[in-house]
């Protein structure tokens, strides 16, 4: 699925526990779209497309790289360091980090038909590639029903709570957002 509704999942997962806080919601939230990390080789492609030695890092590395068990115990350890929570918000980074890989799993088929299999027991072991033969398209209107679903719940949260994913970027722009969420309420 595309980074924007990876984000919404993980903050709908961030806010399974009211009680966490602002630093906590932001890892797991990431957690959610850090696999996608491995697609940034999609700049270096572009860029050295027309030179002599292209180079080939998305090709060879998206859904690679990221999309695995050692790359999500990485970042759960990571998460673990700089949580407050720590066990709590690991075991949710975890989570989000999982949900990544199956909501690519359903729905992440290429416009060119192209099945993204997930390398899952990398780097310990190359064999095992899931893949799901119903596999939905990126564009699909699955894909948009399950993010405006999600972006909904954002609102619906942020006007409850007052805070929304906004707050991971900027305190001030959070404030505003939810001001004028529950002004329209
Ligand atoms: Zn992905």
């Amino acid at each position: 699925m595309s980074p924007v509704t990876h984000f919404f999942v993980g903050w709908a997962v961030a806010n399974s526990v009211p009680s966490l806080e602002k630093r906590d919601r932001a890892w797991i939230t990431l957690a959610s779209v850090v696999p996608d990390i491995d697609g940034l080789g999609l700049i270096a492609e572009i860029l050295t497309r027309n030179s002599a030695k292209p180079l080939t890092w998305w090709s060879d590395y998206h859904h690679i790289l990221g999309h695995n068990i050692g790359f999500a115990a990485l970042f759960t350890a990571l998460a673990y360091a700089f949580a407050r929570r720590k066990l709590l918000t690991s075991i949710l980074v975890f989570i989000s980090f999982h949900l990544h890989l199956f909501c690519d799993l359903i729905g992440a088929r290429g416009p060119d038909g192209d099945q993204w299999p997930i390398p899952y027991l990398r780097p310990f072991s190359t064999t095992a590639e899931w893949t799901w033969a119903g596999q939905w398209a990126l564009n699909s209107w699955q894909n948009l029903l399950i993010t405006a679903s999600l972006i909904a719940l954002a609102c619906f949260l942020a006007i409850k709570r007052g805070y929304s994913p906004v707050e991971i970027f900027s305190r001030k722009g959070d404030a505003t957002v939810v001001k004028a969420l529950r002004q329209r309420k």
